[in-house]
């Protein structure tokens, strides 16, 4: 099931155009690791070119600064629609492109419409406050878009990362430059397209693909870019904000990574646990960064839900992301499956007791099998490091005042989960637990009106819903003598 692939080149000031110096890169399947696409590779004098075009876009008198805040939202909902008259095409090319199995990308493709349409109308919902104060004086704020954004996109959830971004900077009245993943260019582009189609000014949306060590570095250090969004790597987060702070001082949203605990109690309903549990590690062959890699189990259902844990991931049909009976695909590319069965050798090493999968499926594309490690212990790598792929690694526990503790020595703050019948676990758990997102009785479930986003070492700042928005104004304060 191949996609056509209509656009590979730059999106800068609503036209399709070449690199400024010719040069191409290959994406590649993670299917069977085939070329599927020769993309224009942006580089520094292409983002400056963007970036240009964003900051003319965003001129005080350019039509979009002079349009109506409704005219945003129903520009947001215009192509809302597109992507609903789109959307098995775009599911088909997410999948073609990142591997995602395609029932999966439908799945989430169906979902984004709305959260387009929620964005767009909060467009003119965005307002100040009067303040009182002291003296003969009266006082009102004003928010306004920060600017124009750089937007810096991961590979894992090509699309609904764009929209995340994109959407909710426009929301906001801001321009942007998009970079999307090296990996998995495919889909920003085309959703650039139905931005145009649906009538967005020139220069309001810009998208450079490009490597992150040219392109991303020189988006972050542009002076006339007023703030970065970023969804990625702990390690590139670092360098994101450092740079940010270099040649002017960007305002950053950071999405980062995760080792997410998932805790398990002896009065947990164990058919729905197994399986939250189960999905909520191996949904996308492990490549999201909230993944329950960290599974601590009461010790008084240990030993049932450990063989339950095997019976799952052992069911689990690996293949092609395009058969109807896929459950899982490939991993992204071939150093990430690298990196995957290194870390899977290491836990063997360590001493973790490997009860299903452990290899890599096949020679052609990046398959592993789920993976299932059981009496793990917190110091072992697979337990502290970010897997990024379908690797289970089950703890025992014996308190819940322990287990709290446990799950919180990690750096990352992501989100955690809790399966339990008692409402005072649940509770407790969720006010102690140091992460962004805490799930009772069900794992991954997302709300696009709800802040998502990460405690400590997982990142700066939240998306989704109104506060999201809020990520992309300015706040000014006017005092009037009265
Ligand atoms: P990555 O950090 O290597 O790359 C992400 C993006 O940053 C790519 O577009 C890349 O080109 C760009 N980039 C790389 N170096 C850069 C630099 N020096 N300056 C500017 N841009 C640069 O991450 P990845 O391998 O694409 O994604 C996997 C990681 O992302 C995992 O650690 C995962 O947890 C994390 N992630 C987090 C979330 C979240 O919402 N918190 C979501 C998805 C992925």
């Amino acid at each position: 099931m191949v996609p056509e692939i209509k656009y590979t080149k730059l999106f800068i000031d609503n036209e399709w155009v070449d690199a400024k110096d010719g040069e191409t890169f290959d994406t590649f399947s993670p299917h069977d690791g085939s070329v599927i696409a020769k993309v224009a590779k942006g580089q520094k004098a292409d983002i400056d070119a963007a970036v240009a075009a964003a900051k003319r876009a965003f001129q005080r008198n350019s039509e979009w600064r002079l349009a109506d805040a409704s005219q945003r939202g129903k520009l947001l909902y215009k192509f809302a629609d597109l992507i609903e008259r789109d959307f098995e095409y775009l599911a088909k090319l997410e999948s073609y492109d990142n591997g995602m199995v395609y029932k999966n990308c439908l799945r989430i493709l169906s979902g984004i419409p709305d959260s387009v349409r929620y964005l767009g109308s909060l467009a003119d919902k965005i307002q100040g406050d009067t303040i009182p104060t002291d003296g003969d004086s009266f006082s009102y704020t004003l928010k306004q878009p920060v600017g124009v954004c750089g937007l810096i996109l991961p590979w894992n959830v090509p699309i609904l990362m764009f929209l995340n971004k994109v959407v909710t900077a426009l929301a906001a009245g801001c321009t942007v430059v998009v970079k999307p993943a090296e990996q998995t260019p495919l889909t920003a582009l085309a959703l650039a397209a139905l931005l145009k189609e649906a009538g967005i000014p020139k220069g309001v949306v810009n998208i450079v693909p490009g490597f992150g060590e040219d392109a991303g570095v020189a988006l972050t250090h542009h002076p006339d870019v007023a703030k970065i969004s970023f969804t990625g790597s702990l390690e590139v987060g670092k360098l994101i904000q450092k740079a940010a702070g270099t040649n002017n001082l960007k305002r950053v949203t950071l999405e980062l990574g995760g080792k997410s605990p998932l805790i398990i109690m002896n009065d947990a309903d164990l058919n729905l646990a197994i399986p939250y549990a189960g999905s909520g590690v191996f949904f996308h062959q492990g490549q999201i960064c909230v993944a329950a890699s960290r599974l601590y189990v009461q010790s008084g259902i240990y030993d049932k839900f450990v063989k339950g844990a095997v019976e799952y991931a052992k069911a689990i049909r690996v293949g092609n992301p395009f058969d109807e009976s896929t459950v899982n695909g490939p991993q992204i590319d071939e150093s990430m499956m690298n990196k995957v069965l290194g870390l899977i050798e290491t836990g063997k090493k360590e001493g973790a007791n490997l009860l299903a999968g452990g290899e890599r499926i096949g020679t052609a594309g990046y398959y592993i099998q789920p993976t299932v490690f059981a009496d793990v212990n917190d110091d072992m790598t697979i337990a502290k490091e970010e897997i990024f792929g379908p690797v289970q690694s089950i703890l025992k526990f014996d308190t819940l005042e322990e287990v709290i503790d446990r799950a919180n020595n990690t750096n990352y703050g992501l989100a955690a989960g809790i399966f339990t019948t008692n409402l005072n676990n649940a509770l407790q758990f969720s006010k102690h637990v140091e992460a962004g997102t805490v799930w009772v009785n069900n794992y991954l479930t997302m709300a696009h009106q709800a802040p998502f986003g990460g405690f400590k070492d997982s990142g700066i700042g939240r998306e989704n819903g109104i506060k999201a928005v809020e990520a992309y104004l300015e706040e000014k304060t006017v005092i009037i003598s009265l």
